[in-house]
């Protein structure tokens, strides 16, 4: 069994070059993830002078590590984005969305990519409660999007019925990638240390830029911005099985403890297991996991597994837009909430649009200068509940060194025995057992372990 994202396996991406000497640009996009990649495509084919710089390697963030379920049906949502925001609001999010999906196979269409792109219905399912299915069903309905409640699946488990929405997609997403990032001028192995105003320091040059994109997942910069009180990391976990039948659909769950599934070539890849980051519990994690494939696909056998972790917001909307009003020239891409393809898509309109001087119709409602709704509070309270928490503790422990200390903000870490990692339950960094960064906002290892 190898712990790994079974698409790393499939695909390798030719290496770049490290920055080592200045350059001046009209625009850097900070991290080769899917989000920074489209972004710098969209950008470069309407004629500006595009950087991509990138700590490690292409792909190698949360996109090496997704499922790649490239769809409108974002969980249990439009029946909450109804109540919350109204009709106008859930409409533009799912035709926004709806135009994502759309490009990916125009792209892959035109550009003639070879990532196994298929169209499949996607399914919102539920093993217990038929009522939830049938709201959001509705609501998707009242948007004008075509979705019925089935009762019949594929599913190997009992369950209460799906909402289902038809001409869906998936792919392979470092083969896109890889196909997508060709034509652009990207530096590998060169970390961003630091921004300001338009210079941007990495860890051996210096960028001049008349505008920076941060899509490095999780912001770097911490003011102005203030990302790290608005949004918290959620992890989740992986197995690609072997020896399932295909599934003609991708399945999510609308259940607190629910697996999603998909198909890729001749393995069935199960998700779940998730929990807040530095927060793993028993029923969480691998093990959780685990026992579900073994109990449903009891004669298939285990062949990749692997973990990886998005950023929630507090109103369920991505941050796509300027960074701060005091940065008018900074653009950020964050927050996706475990659907970032579409999303990632969404952002490379939205922030070439702007950058470009073109009026979008979704600039609004995607903007991190929104003004939230009271729903969002509770989110908000939340996560600031549990980073006094993670800064106390770790202030306690100045002293000791038995509880390593987060090297973003101080916060006490959290040993996650599955993944043999520290993580941070405020923020989210994650380290190796010796201290090393594996996940931001941290920027640095830590030394003192
Ligand atoms: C288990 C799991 C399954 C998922 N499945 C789906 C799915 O089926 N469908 C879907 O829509 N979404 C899914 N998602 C969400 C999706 O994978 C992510 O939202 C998306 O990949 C994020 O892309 P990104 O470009 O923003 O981030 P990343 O891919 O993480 O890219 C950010 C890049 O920035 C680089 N970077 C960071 N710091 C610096 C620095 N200081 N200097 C330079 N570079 C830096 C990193 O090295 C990284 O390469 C899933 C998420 C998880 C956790």
């Amino acid at each position: 069994m190898k712990r790994e994202a079974v698409w790393k396996d499939h695909t390798i991406i030719p290496e770049r070059e490290t920055l080592l000497e200045n350059v001046t640009t009209e625009v850097a996009v900070i991290g080769a993830g899917m989000a920074g990649i489209l972004t710098a495509c969209f950008l470069q084919h309407h004629g500006k002078h595009v950087v991509v710089l990138e700590a490690d390697r292409i792909g190698s963030g949360q996109t090496g590590n997704t499922t790649a379920k490239i769809t409108i049906q974002h969980g249990f949502l439009y029946d909450t984005l109804i109540r919350t925001y109204g009709k106008k609001k859930a409409a533009d999010y799912i035709r926004a969305n709806q135009q994502a999906l759309n490009l990916y196979e125009q792209f892959i269409k035109e550009k003639q990519i070879d990532c196994n792109f298929e169209r499949l219905p996607s399914y919102l399912y539920s093993v217990e409660d038929r009522e939830l299915l049938i709201k959001e069903a509705s609501a998707v309905a009242s948007l004008g999007v075509p979705s019925r409640l089935v009762s019949d699946t594929k599913l190997p488990f009992e369950h209460v019925g799906a909402v289902c929405i038809e001409d869906q997609a998936q792919l392979e997403p470092l083969r896109f990638l890889k196909e997508m990032s060709k034509e652009l001028t990207i530096y590998e192995k060169t970390k961003v240390l630091s921004v300001s105003g338009h210079k941007i320091t990495t860890d051996r040059a210096e960028v001049q830029a008349e505008y920076i994109v941060i899509a490095t997942h999780y912001p770097i910069i911490n003011l102005p911005g203030f990302y790290f009180m608005r949004q918290h990391q959620e992890r989740s976990y992986v197995l690609a099985l072997s020896g399932a039948d295909r599934l003609h659909g991708m399945y999510y769950s609308a259940d607190k403890d629910g697996i999603s599934l998909r198909s890729f070539g001749d393995f069935l890849l199960i998700g779940g297991g998730a929990h807040r980051t530095g927060k793993l519990r028993g029923s969480c994690g691998y093990t959780a996991l685990r026992q579900k494939a073994e109990k449903y696909y009891p004669t298939c056998k285990e062949e990749y597994c692997w973990s990886a972790q998005d950023c929630i917001t507090h109103d369920n909307f991505p941050f796509i837009g300027r960074y701060s009003i005091f940065r008018p020239y900074w653009y950020v891409i964050s927050g996706f909430k475990k659907w970032g393809m579409t999303s990632s898509m969404l952002a490379a309109m939205l922030i070439s649009d702007e950058i470009c001087g073109r009026k979008n119709p979704y600039r609004q409602l995607f903007s991190p200068q929104r003004i939230y709704p009271v729903a969002a509070a509770k989110n908000f309270f939340i996560d600031m509940g549990e980073s006094i928490k993670g800064l106390s503790e770790g202030a306690m422990q100045i002293f000791s060194k038995e509880t390593p200390r987060c090297s973003h903000m101080g916060c006490a870490l959290q040993w996650n025995p599955q993944e043999k990692m520290w993580e941070c339950p405020c923020h989210g960094s994650r380290f190796g057992e010796e201290g090393s960064l594996a996940d931001n906002p941290a920027k640095y290892g830590i030394k003192h372990f």
